[in-house]
């Protein structure tokens, strides 16, 4: 009996996978893959309230505002800052994906949000995927859907090591036996090697580039390993002495001096994690390597970097980008499965005998 209702529940409902992102938000529907892939961006008429864009419009409005709109990234640093506008976002984005259909039943959601939130924090998750027309909603920590995406072997007696370079944090677990063992959640990631670029500009060449120009020279010609061609780029800032506009040509000499404090911190923050990682965990990790996920793994030069300090070699998942949507689109297909490795709310856990 149980299988057949399953078999109309799937029939007649849009399981959904959900990587709420500080930079990106991604939406995975089950037999369908990723169906949604914009920036966390939300732009607000101020004078209204009134959500004006979402996704890719936003995010290129940010910075041209007039005074009245603003662009809102309602994710900072891995946690929900906007509620509001949060859930205003994931209801956008999941009405698009299943393109406005109401369902019978509820999408079941799989949510992947940053290891070491706090339980208020998971709780104004699950209410804004709620609110948003979620039947179920199942949280899963971010690494642990990213290893799931690289198809770790992360239920086995084995040690995986996760890092996930994203906008706002990078996280890095050590994942065992379906749990996260030794993890670590750090505030530098892709939004600070941005914001790296714009104060190395303005203090080398006393000129102001804006984020989107910034973002570019970071993808462009961000590298943090001398590559084989010099790669430069122009790019256009008002001169902060003239105050008039002015046009400078960057190397990646220059990105990489820009971000080398970030790469310290953020290797000295691996470095910790091995410390306290158990022996047995450590030798498979020497033996099968680190894994990397998110935006900040696309940084140039980032894995030779990484295994030249710790002496580890580095892989680097095959889309960085997807890796935690599609993730929680495996946990969707065996919710049962992989039940214990979902977080439960302490108000949500049956009594203790
Ligand atoms: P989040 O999970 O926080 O939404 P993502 O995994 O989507 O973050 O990664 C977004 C970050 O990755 C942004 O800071 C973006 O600039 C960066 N990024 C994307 N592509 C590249 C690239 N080719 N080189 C360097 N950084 C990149
Ligand atoms: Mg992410």
């Amino acid at each position: 009996m149980a299988g057949l209702k399953e078999k109309f529940r799937r029939m007649l409902s849009h399981d959904i996978g959900i990587d709420l992102g500080t930079a990106n938000t991604l939406v995975y529907m089950r037999g369908r893959g990723i169906v949604v892939n914009e920036p966390s961006v939300v732009a607000v008429n101020q004078k209204t309230g009134q959500v004006v864009a979402i996704g890719t419009e936003a995010k290129s409005m940010l910075g041209r505002t007039p005074p009245h709109i603003v662009a809102i990234r309602p994710l900072v640093e891995g946690v929900i800052s906007d509620f509001e506008v949060t859930e205003e976002m994931v209801s956008y984005l999941l009405e698009r994906a299943t393109h406005g259909s109401r369902k019978l039943w509820g999408p079941r959601v799989v949510v992947g949000v940053p290891s070491g939130i706090t339980n208020v924090e998971i709780r104004a998750v699950r209410d804004a995927a709620r609110n948003a027309g979620a039947g179920e909603v199942h949280i899963i920590e971010e690494p642990m859907a990213a290893a799931i995406g690289m198809r770790l072997p992360i239920m086995e007696p084995v040690g995986n090591m996760v890092i996930d370079i994203g906008g706002g944090t990078s996280d890095i677990a050590v994942i065992s036996l379906g749990g996260v063992v030794r993890a670590k959640n750090l505030r530098i990631a892709g939004d600070r090697f941005t914001e790296d670029i714009i104060s190395y500009v303005r203090n080398q060449f006393k000129i102001l580039i804006g984020e989107k120009t910034a973002e570019m020279v970071k993808h462009g010609i961000g590298a943090v390993c001398p590559m084989d061609e010099p790669l430069e780029m122009a790019v256009k800032g008002r001169d902060l002495i003239t105050g008039l506009p002015k046009e400078v040509i960057l190397t990646d000499t220059d990105i990489r001096e820009a971000l080398s404090p970030s790469m310290e911190s953020l290797i000295d923050s691996t470095r910790q994690v091995l410390e306290s990682t158990p022996p047995e965990i450590l030798s498979d990790i020497i033996d099968r390597g680190i894994f990397l996920a998110g935006g900040g793994a696309l940084i140039k030069g980032l894995p030779e970097l990484i295994e030249l300090e710790l002496g580890i070699p580095v892989h680097v998942a095959i889309e960085p980008l997807t890796a935690v949507a599609r993730g929680a689109g495996i946990v969707l297909e065996d919710l049962q499965g992989f039940g214990d490795i979902l977080i439960q709310n302490e108000d949500e856990l049956p009594p203790k005998k």
